[in-house]
């Protein structure tokens, strides 16, 4: 595992494009936009804000943005308390209450900030026994709620309605990376409750990964980290799936996935490069592989892909019907050429985006 992290260490520095080739997906809400329905926010990674009538949800959220060296090398790793600072200070909400923050699996580019950010807003953690239990290892963790949920759990949360499902984790070179079995996880972490925090990236251990589907003002988001075809997505029709697409697993499995929820928008996530400071903006990862995403996403005509930059929000509009009012960019083949076929413009557009990634 070390060694393939010192090898990402150094692809990172090779590769890496932005969001930049791609402004015709970059959605963002105007100034003045109405806020009548709910509002999300990407925090980078898998992390998200979901803001609806002055109530917050917090997914993932990660801001230290360890150094890849630190992981790959074994050293402690800790959060960064002014990076923390600085990122929910980007999502200060006049009056907002943060009613829970929902965790997906316990690795440190999901958990590791938990604490901390749950010590400012005064949110309760909704997320598995193991996550629940290394944040009760972590300093200062004394009177922070905590809800340790499993698949099939329904939580109410201000005008939240939470349904935990079971998700898989991609695996990497065959193998979910610090991973243990999940009874051995969670009786691990119990037994270790009174034992010094998580030291290093392994320590964060994954844990039962876990996918939500939140329910608001009569909207509906589904959201994971990754996956695989093994778990797939419940058969639910759904206003906005956030699918994590960091590895080829749960690539593999995007278009059963979207098959199974017919989102009227798609958003891939946790395909940027987390190992960069959240200033330095977004990046592709070395192991994502958007164009397949582009593609997969293609299949599924009454989706509308979008993507969104770091704390930029863009509020989700409500359905007109439910059969979905957003046909997505449909690839044909021109010869040599794959394009898109809407308008000039776009076909301009596609024909760039094709050649530049
Ligand atoms: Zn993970
Ligand atoms: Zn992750």
């Amino acid at each position: 595992m070390r060694c393939f992290f010192v090898f990402l260490g150094f692809a990172t520095q090779a590769l890496g494009a932005g969001l930049g080739s791609y402004p015709h997906l970059v959605v963002a809400d105007s100034k003045g936009a109405a806020r009548d329905s709910v509002r999300v926010t990407y925090l980078g990674t898998n992390g998200y804000q979901f803001e609806f009538n002055r109530h917050v949800l917090l997914v993932d959220p990660y801001f230290s943005r360890v150094d890849l060296w630190r992981v790959a090398l074994g050293s402690h790793i800790q959060p960064n308390a002014t990076r923390i600072d600085n990122g929910l200070r980007h999502l200060a909400c006049r009056n907002c209450r943060t009613d829970a923050v929902l965790v997906t699996h316990g690795h440190f580019d999901h958990l590791l900030d938990v604490a901390a950010v749950m010590a400012k807003t005064r949110a309760r953690l909704i997320a598995s026994p193991t996550s629940v239990s290394l944040i009760r290892r972590m300093p200062d963790a004394n009177g922070l709620s905590a809800d340790a949920v499993r698949p099939g759990d329904v939580r109410r949360v201000g005008p939240w309605k939470i349904r935990v499902l079971s998700a898989a984790h991609d695996r990497l070179f065959g193998k979910v990376p610090y991973d243990q079995p999940h009874s051995e996880a969670d009786l691990a972490a119990e037994a270790l409750v009174k034992e010094e925090s998580p030291q290093r990236a392994a320590d964060w251990v994954c844990g039962q990964p876990l996918a939500f589907l939140i329910e608001v003002n009569g909207q509906r988001i589904y959201i994971d980290s990754g996956g695989t075809a093994a778990q797939l997505p419940p058969n639910e029709q759904v206003d906005l799936a956030v699918l994590g697409v960091a590895l080829p697993d749960s690539r593999a499995r995007l278009r059963m996935a979207l098959a199974r929820l017919q989102p009227r928008y798609i958003l891939p996530s946790h395909q940027d490069d987390f190992f960069r400071p959240l200033s330095a903006g977004f990046q592709f990862a070395p192991l994502s592989d958007f164009s397949f995403v582009q593609r997969e996403c293609a299949q599924q005509n009454k989706s509308r892909l979008i993507l969104l930059d770091y704390f930029r929000p863009w509020t989700l509009p409500k359905a007109e019907n439910r059969k979905g009012k957003f046909p997505n960019p449909k690839y044909i083949d021109h010869g040599s050429h794959a394009c898109l076929h809407r308008c000039g413009k776009q076909l301009r557009v596609g024909m760039t985006l094709i050649n530049a990634v």
